[in-house]
């Protein structure tokens, strides 16, 4: 959708609805946001529920309601001065603040407020400054930092059975069951979901469901970090955080479009079976992965024994044989310089045009 390209961060995102009947992801990003250097940065991914409204509606004004703390502002201005302790304690004041704020709006919404539209949402977001990264989460979105090719900070998803959140959601009165609050909702926190924020006598905080957000903090390496990745869970639901570092890594090796790259990690997704909304940003840091020509030759090497390989198969079964088969025989194949963390399911989009152009008839029946 678009990449742009200042302070030295480059970013790309892509969204993809899949196999549901509704979008209801949402994200934002935001280089140079106001009141601040032009080089701090903010991003973000919303993955909605019952609904779309919350997460558009965050993805809207989350940054405004963190923006409008002056511990954040203060802080976040003085990021020179001050020790990492007291800005970190400013920063996470603010956003927390921030979320809450939100979260207390969002009830106000007519359509919320009447219980017309139940909806919710998960946030991740991610502050960059010339310091610090900072991740902010709230449910079941994730952001990885990849460092030198691996995985080095990762939120950690809010599921309900988690003993702290399982212990809050007691407290509160409810229960976990099949891995839900009350049997019902699959995340423990989330921004909206006013249903389960009703309870008497507990704060905002100790609900069934809760908006806090959890922090994670990084020092920046200039000579080591390579890229963040925020995406919602549609795409952890099938790739870990190794595996999306690694086919990241690699396909930033290949090209240098962000928006491709993210294109490529969700097609390979759905590919690999994902069956819900997908949506992701990848944030480039100036010591990501640059073009490396050896790779470029391997990736070519690779497509074109993918390209012979189909024609074979094709061939051998008389110009009759389902796309799915082919994948299928392929499955069997000894393939060299596969993808690491993305595999055949990474080459599909491409066996598919090979497939097309060779079929055209059957492939428009049966694709
Ligand atoms: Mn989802």
């Amino acid at each position: 959708m678009c990449s742009s390209d200042l302070g030295g961060l480059r970013y790309g995102l892509s969204s993809m609805q899949g196999w549901r009947i509704e979008m209801e992801d949402a994200h934002s990003a935001v280089i140079g946001i106001p009141d601040q250097k032009d080089t701090v940065s903010w991003f973000a991914v919303f993955d909605g529920h019952a609904g779309g409204r919350v997460s558009a509606h965050c993805s809207h004004h989350l940054l405004d309601c963190i923006r409008a703390s002056d511990e954040f502002t203060c802080s976040l201005q003085q990021e020179h001065s001050l020790s990492q302790e007291e800005m970190m304690e400013g920063i996470k004041k603010g956003i927390l603040r921030g979320f809450l704020e939100l979260d207390e709006k969002l009830r106000k919404i007519p359509e919320v407020a009447s219980g017309e539209d139940k909806s919710g949402s998960t946030a991740v977001g991610a502050l960059i400054s010339d310091k610090y990264l900072i991740i902010a989460n709230c449910g079941d979105s994730r952001g990885v930092m990849c460092v030198q090719g691996k995985p080095a900070l990762a939120s950690l998803d809010h599921k309900p059975s988690n003993e702290p959140e399982k212990e809050r959601i007691q407290n509160a009165g409810g229960s976990v069951m099949i891995q839900r609050v009350n049997g019902s909702l699959a995340v423990s926190r989330a921004l909206g979901d006013f249903e389960y924020k009703n309870v008497d006598g507990k704060g905002p905080t100790e609900q069934l469901v809760s908006p806090e957000p959890e922090f994670y903090i990084k020092e920046r390496e200039p000579e080591r970090d390579e890229f963040l990745v925020l995406a919602c869970d549609g795409v952890w639901d099938v790739m870990s955080n190794e595996e999306i570092c690694s086919f990241i890594g690699h396909r930033m090796k290949i090209h240098e479009n962000l928006e491709t790259i993210c294109n490529e990690v969700i097609d390979t997704c759905l590919y690999k079976g994902s069956r819900d909304n997908m949506s992701i940003i990848i944030i480039a840091f100036p010591s990501a992965p640059k073009v490396d020509q050896a790779a470029v030759k391997i990736e070519n090497e690779l497509n074109a024994t993918l390209e012979k390989k189909v024609n074979e198969i094709i061939a051998s079964k008389d110009n009759d044989i389902e796309l799915q088969m082919v994948h299928q025989r392929l499955v069997d194949e000894e393939l060299v310089g596969l993808p690491p963390g993305g595999g055949l399911a990474s080459k599909k989009v491409f066996i598919e045009d090979i497939y097309k152009k060779l079929l055209p008839e059957i492939g428009r029946a049966h694709v």
